[in-house]
């Protein structure tokens, strides 16, 4: 037999478990609502559906000048940002590095350290007039990204339930996070107050909004994936009762990475399960592991290994592997991005080439003309990314992973668009297929649909990928009118139009 004769039916198995149908989308569309629904009734469900006290969303004719904090990634941002009420803004930002000692410390160093570079800042940047003719003395009003966890009970009050990327500094969890910040800003005698606390996906919407003149979703897709909305209070159940139920609207944080947690939604393979059981967070965040910059990578290089390892023949590099392939976490998504831009060109324009079979009928005489360089530029990528000598990287190695780079991340875009699609028909905006008489809401206004992170931003025909899905869930006329654009900056702007909606309230 030929040595590749099992190479074509391994394949084609890993090709159908990674791959989403068209029904299969909005059964998990469905299953979707109905989580959101959980969530919005209840505490404690696997959606978490966050109220986040922010009643609405601006227009762009907003005004003002405010200083905006980030905390969450490797760096703590200070910005200044000023709205100019005509859908634009300027922003000066610096960073700040939070060391491992600082991280890991008391809260109150911590914090002291921000309250420090607000006032470095401050002295050395800025010469505005944060009072915006509304507040008292020479007060400078704050606006705080926070994306960790949080228990939000109002506009700038929020207990924090657990650190995550790296955060355990003692005495926080369980305190309120804005009184943490403003003790340390009343400690250095600082005329700064904090008025808002804001998710990333709550600025990203914000922003978007602000920008477009208006959004009804903020969504990421980096590191992690996240997405917040406009909700009508009525469908809060959980919040029924309380002050905070008798306005019209109030924007949700869903934290849907959460999605598939305890209740199995997804058609999950033999790598989602490796992924999870040795992620840092098993059995949660399990939505996200299908998804997110974080583990496509990791997927692919784990294929890569069972194609390395496959028995009677090796499918991949001869049955060689190097420790780049063999290291957890070893494989970045940007390498999958460089592969498929490799293949389609860097403006994604260039037409997908068919390739044979890549199993048993393989056959390198027939290729394309076309086909050669990118596979050849596909293994020189491989071969420096994954430390292999380039004579151990065939064009047909290359060739497969360019298959699997295409399928993992198309499973990610797919189920990305479930997730603004479940959205879509949660508010009214959109209905599944089978759903032929419930009236849509705002039938001819623009759906805006804020997104920010690498993965969306960077992976070649990410969004188009996403759009599929929503026109399968929700038909090609709602579909249409979903406009997705990115929101850069959102955790500066979108902490500045927070702190404008509180400094209203105050
Ligand atoms: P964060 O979400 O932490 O704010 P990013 O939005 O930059 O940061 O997302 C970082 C994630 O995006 C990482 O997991 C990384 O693997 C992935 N990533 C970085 N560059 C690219 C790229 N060009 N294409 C796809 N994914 C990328």
């Amino acid at each position: 037999a030929h040595q590749y004769d099992d190479a074509q039916s391994v394949l084609d198995t890993i090709g159908r478990q990674l791959t989403i149908a068209d029904d299969q989308l909005i059964e998990i569309t469905k299953a979707f609502v109905e989580e959101f629904q959980l969530g919005l009734n209840n505490y404690g469900k696997d959606l978490a559906m966050i109220p986040t006290f922010v009643p609405g969303v601006p227009n762009g004719t907003e005004k003002g000048t405010f200083l905006a904090l980030d905390l969450g990634g490797t760096n703590l941002r200070v910005c200044e940002v000023v709205l100019n009420g005509d859908k634009t803004f300027t922003l000066s930002q610096k960073k700040f590095k939070v060391s491992e000692t600082l991280k890991q410390g008391e809260a109150s160093a911590l914090f002291d350290y921000i309250a420090g570079s607000v006032d470095s800042f401050l002295t050395s940047h800025s010469k505005m007039d944060y009072n915006n003719g509304k507040g008292t003395g020479d007060a400078v009003y704050l606006g705080f990204t926070f994306s960790f966890p949080v228990e939000q009970t109002a506009l700038a009050k929020g207990k924090i339930l657990t650190w995550t990327k790296g955060y355990a500094a003692k005495n926080a969890i369980g305190n309120d996070v804005v009184q943490l910040l403003q003790d340390a800003f009343d400690r250095k005698h600082m005329h700064v107050k904090c008025i808002a606390l804001v998710n990333d996906t709550v600025g990203t919407l914000l922003t978007r909004a602000y920008i477009a003149g208006g959004a009804l979703i903020g969504a990421i897709f980096g590191t992690g994936t996240n997405g917040a909305y406009v909700e009508e209070i009525s469908n809060l159940k959980k919040l029924a009762g309380t002050d905070a139920a008798k306005g019209e609207h109030m924007i949700i944080n869903c934290e849907w990475g959460a999605f598939n947690n305890s209740r199995s939604h997804l058609p999950i393979t033999p790598y989602d399960n490796t992924v999870d059981r040795l992620s840092i967070n098993p059995k949660y965040q399990t939505f996200e592991k299908f998804i997110s910059g974080m583990y496509l990578g990791e997927i692919v290089r784990l294929i890569a290994v069972s194609l390395v390892d496959a028995v009677p023949h090796p499918i991949l590099f001869k049955g060689k592997s190097t420790a780049a392939l063999n290291k957890h976490y070893g494989l970045d998504t940007s390498f999958m991005s460089q592969v498929e831009e490799a293949w389609i060109g860097k403006d994604h324009s260039e037409d997908a080439y068919e390739l044979p079979p890549l199993g048993s009928d393989w056959d390198e005489s027939k290729l394309n003309a076309k086909v050669v360089p990118k596979l050849q530029s596909i293994k020189q990528l491989v071969a420096s990314t994954l430390e292999y000598k380039l004579e151990d990287v065939s064009l047909r190695d290359a060739a497969i992973l360019r298959w699997l780079s295409e399928l993992v991340a198309n499973r990610s875009a797919v189920l990305s668009g479930v997730a603004v699609a479940a959205v879509l028909v949660q508010t009214g905006r959109g209905r599944l297929p089978e759903d032929t008489t419930t009236p849509l809401k705002a039938q001819n206004d623009t759906l805006g649909v804020g997104v920010d992170g690498s993965l969306v931003e960077h992976y070649p025909n990410y969004e188009k990928k996403m759009r599929h899905s929503v026109r399968v869930i929700v038909g090609e006329q709602v579909e249409k009118r979903v406009d997705i654009g990115l929101a850069k900056d959102g955790s500066g702007v979108g902490a500045a139009l927070c702190a404008l909606q509180a400094l209203k309230q105050l």
